[in-house]
């Protein structure tokens, strides 16, 4: 780009006027903006280039004199380079805005403020049974997470004296440096943008500030919790970096296996084994209950096998003391494989009243076992 025309250095016309300058250049040095070509020198040529273009046409006195004689009559007494304030007609905080903030922001962190880190998040299973998930239970949780230090209290430093405020920075967190009539700030190199190094590191943590620790927490799971239900325990996680928050501690809800209820949201599902008279004849039958105890419920006669029958709100607690679920009472029709002689005999008469032949080995076996 190397080129001394300042107007073709912005790609603007001759007679350009203030406005059309105003955003030629502030699209060329967003272009070449250091912070946006990292290790990119032409780009940074590029950019003192148009910072030195638009440092002249901005101003009217400058841009005059820059007309009649070119680059070479501002270098007589065209007014020494400063820094920022240094042209009363470059007002750069009007040409960028906001833009420019963003583009130091992505430079790494607010002037002045420690680069501090939240703590990472972590994940716990839990694993309860159906009747704490009715009930609601606290469950002691243990784990290994990240602490502050208690020896240094996070510092990582051994005392008060064990830090000294940074000598590169002299505390700021931030050094600057100059790129054209631009003042750059970013984080000092030195202490990371914490103003202090540590001098004496805390001898608990290596000078970390954190350390692993193993710790119990009661968590407290609501009543009607589902499966696969994830918990979030703020502040639970590992401990922020210098100064930083904490992580959260999520807890994901795993139901044990229980052995009389399945569990279809709100509503329990039981497999109730009906013997097959019970099921021709109707008759009660005995139902177990989430919270303790059974009930019985009637099944008429002729019920089938698979037929559901509802227990209206014995199920599992509503979210929000809404009503319960209810409770679904599933028929499993159990055919019986060791009959007495006497149910043999029963069984046959009634095979014999529905017309079905009992086949003649059996007959034998009845009359061997019966004694006939
Ligand atoms: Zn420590
Ligand atoms: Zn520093």
């Amino acid at each position: 780009m190397a080129s001394n025309d300042y107007y073709r250095l912005l790609g603007v016309a001759r007679n350009a006027g203030d406005d059309e300058i105003k955003s030629a250049y502030r699209k060329m040095a967003l272009k070449y903006h250091p912070d946006r070509n990292p290790g990119n020198d032409e780009a940074e040529a590029n950019f003192k280039e148009i910072n030195e273009a638009y440092e002249v046409l901005s101003n009217s006195d400058k841009r005059k004199i820059y007309d009649q004689f070119g680059a070479e009559g501002l270098k007589n007494g065209g007014g020494g380079r400063g820094g920022f304030g240094g042209f009363p007609g470059a007002d750069m905080g009007d040409v960028f805005g906001d833009l420019f903030e963003n583009l130091f922001a992505q430079g790494g962190g607010q002037r002045g403020q420690p680069r501090s880190r939240r703590g990472a998040d972590l994940k716990y299973e839990a694993q309860i049974t159906l009747e704490e998930a009715f009930n609601g239970v606290k469950i002691p949780v243990s784990f290994d997470r990240t602490e502050l230090c208690a020896e240094c209290d996070g510092t990582g430093a051994r005392g008060k004296t064990g830090v000294k405020k940074c000598p590169t920075c002299r505390g700021a967190g931030r050094v600057q440096y100059s790129q054209g009539f631009f003042a750059f700030s970013q984080a000092c190199p030195e202490c990371g943008g914490q103003g202090e190094v540590i001098t004496s590191p805390c001898k608990a943590c290596g000078g970390q500030g954190r350390s692993k620790k193993g710790v119990s927490i009661n968590v407290k799971i609501p009543a009607g919790v589902e499966e696969g239900a994830v918990l979030r325990v703020s502040g639970g996680g590992d401990a922020g970096a210098k100064g930083g928050a904490s992580g959260d501690l999520y807890i994901e809800v795993r139901l044990k296996h229980h052995s009389h209820f399945e569990r279809n949201k709100r509503d329990l599902v039981y497999e109730c084994p009906v013997a097959v008279w019970q099921a021709a004849l109707g008759g009660e039958v005995d139902v177990p209950l989430i919270e303790g105890g059974r009930t019985k419920i009637k099944i008429p006669s002729g019920t089938q096998h698979g037929k559901t029958f509802r227990v209206s709100e014995k199920g599992m607690p509503g979210p929000g003391g809404r009503p319960r679920g209810d409770l679904m009472v599933k028929v499993k029709l159990e055919i019986p494989h060791d009959l007495t002689p006497r149910q043999r005999e029963l069984f046959s008469e009634l095979a014999g009243l529905a017309g079905h032949e009992v086949p003649e080995e059996e007959k034998g076996f009845f009359k061997k076992i019966l004694g006939q």
